[in-house]
């Protein structure tokens, strides 16, 4: 199930992005309060953005944007809207986001076509381990495309360990969908009770939160720790509210595919200039065929690489790298540039780390320091020295790390008022 458009040629592709775009500039122009107001504002005359190079001059919309102006995002009346969704603001009270009819279908055409990379189709099964209620819309979105592919899902959803492999065994899902530590979480139970996984049935888990690669692609250590014990594929899938949109892995796992009949996708440096073939900077993003909440050039705040070329599955489209981390959560720290996602992945690779938080803060230099609290079940001085050591090698600076005791770890990690787990405190002066 590979739409045509996928297929075409690089100018094929600009040019149907290009067309739609202008389709999209139209119905902003007609139906968005906020648009209307920015495009007056800026004397932006939309018939003069013709070609992808052209959206430069319009200025970006930023989360901000969306947590202030909210209801003046909406192109259309609230009895029009289906699923109320919502996503995280930044000023702290979360930004709602709406889905009419049309949305749910776009929205399951794109999980459909997004989780057919991973070669899910009709027939198979797949069992569903994210939740697909509180407002998310991940779950709901894998649900539909699960639908529309004519796949079979077992919701259950956020379970324990011994729900699922009792769904697995029972059912045999040939690929589940969930969060990676989770399987991890899995393995561990399954070994302690005598589970043979391996025997389960699962072919390949899509996996999403967390990342899977490393810049060049290669394997977390996340994965690689999954995949020493377990005979299956992971594929890394990524999304979010405000794109309503999926970047998936195909079996080469080069980068998830973009959709150029759903998105528009930009690089970014500070100064939302495009960043140089295949560098870093901030994802943005200007949704097509949206109907409710279309976003032109929004800025997801997520930094990534963005690849081109033909990918061996025959796909001519741009693939999106795994996500460095959060823009605001840069760290710069002796000349180098970490983002907290890396240290998480580090952590990992001790058996003994069961919880974590990362502090930032801002040092007598006036500079950004890291401090690592672990929870572990080894808390000698010895093992505190081999956890730098590691730290050390891979990142090429020493953060401090030191023991911290459970309940203050859990009290900030699985705060009721967080609708994720939080690993970062950022004390940093602004
Ligand atoms: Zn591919």
């Amino acid at each position: 199930m590979i739409p045509k458009i996928e297929l075409a040629s690089t100018e094929e592709i600009k040019a149907f992005q290009e067309k739609k775009l202008r389709e999209m500039l139209l119905y902003l122009k007609e139906k968005s309060p906020f648009y209307q107001e920015r495009f007056a504002q800026h004397n932006i005359d939309i018939s003069s953005v013709q070609t992808l190079e052209d959206l430069h001059p319009i200025p970006v919309t930023t989360k901000t944007d969306l947590q202030l102006r909210n209801k003046d995002f909406f192109c259309v009346p609230m009895s029009e809207i289906i699923d109320y969704s919502t996503t995280s603001g930044t000023l702290g009270k979360p930004v709602s986001f709406g889905l009419t009819d049309n949305d749910l279908g776009r929205l399951a055409y794109n999980e459909a076509i997004s989780l057919a990379c991973t070669g899910i189709q009709k027939g198979d099964v797949v069992q569903l381990m994210t939740t697909i209620d509180r407002r998310f819309v991940a779950g709901l979105a894998y649900f539909l495309g699960l639908r529309k592919l004519g796949a079979g899902v077992i919701r259950i959803g956020a379970g324990t360990p011994q729900l699922q492999w009792d769904a697995i065994f029972e059912n045999k899902p040939k690929y589940l969908i969930a969060v990676p530590s989770f399987l991890l979480k899995m393995l561990e139970y399954a070994e302690k009770n005598n589970i043979d996984y391996n025997q389960s049935g699962v072919e390949g888990v899509v996996c999403i939160g967390e990342s899977l690669r490393n810049q060049d692609f290669s394997n977390s250590i996340l994965a690689d720790k999954i995949l020493s014990k377990w005979n299956i594929t992971l594929y890394s899938t990524y999304a979010s509210t405000e794109m309503c949109t999926a970047f998936t892995e195909c079996e080469y796992q080069n980068g998830g595919h973009h959709h150029p009949e759903l998105i528009i996708i930009e690089v970014l440096d500070e100064q939302n200039n495009p960043v140089k073939n295949g560098e870093a900077g901030e994802l943005t993003i200007t949704t097509l065929g949206v109907e409710a909440m279309p976003l032109l050039r929004f800025k997801t705040g997520d930094m990534v690489q963005v690849f081109s070329g033909k990918c061996l599955c025959g796909r001519n489209t741009q693939r999106v790298g795994p996500v460095l981390g959060r823009k605001e959560q840069m760290i710069k720290y002796k000349g180098t540039t970490i983002y907290p996602p890396a240290i998480y992945d580090l952590l990992k690779f001790f058996e003994q780390i069961q919880l974590y938080v990362i502090e930032l803060y801002t040092n007598e230099t006036g500079n950004d320091d890291i401090l690592i609290k672990i929870v572990s079940t080894d808390t000698s001085h010895n093992f505190l020295n081999q956890v730098k050591a590691y730290l050390q090698s891979k990142l090429r600076v020493t953060p401090k790390v030191e023991f911290a005791n459970r309940e203050d770890l859990n009290q900030i990690v699985f705060n009721p008022k967080n609708r994720k787990p939080m690993y970062l405190v950022d004390r940093r002066e602004k």
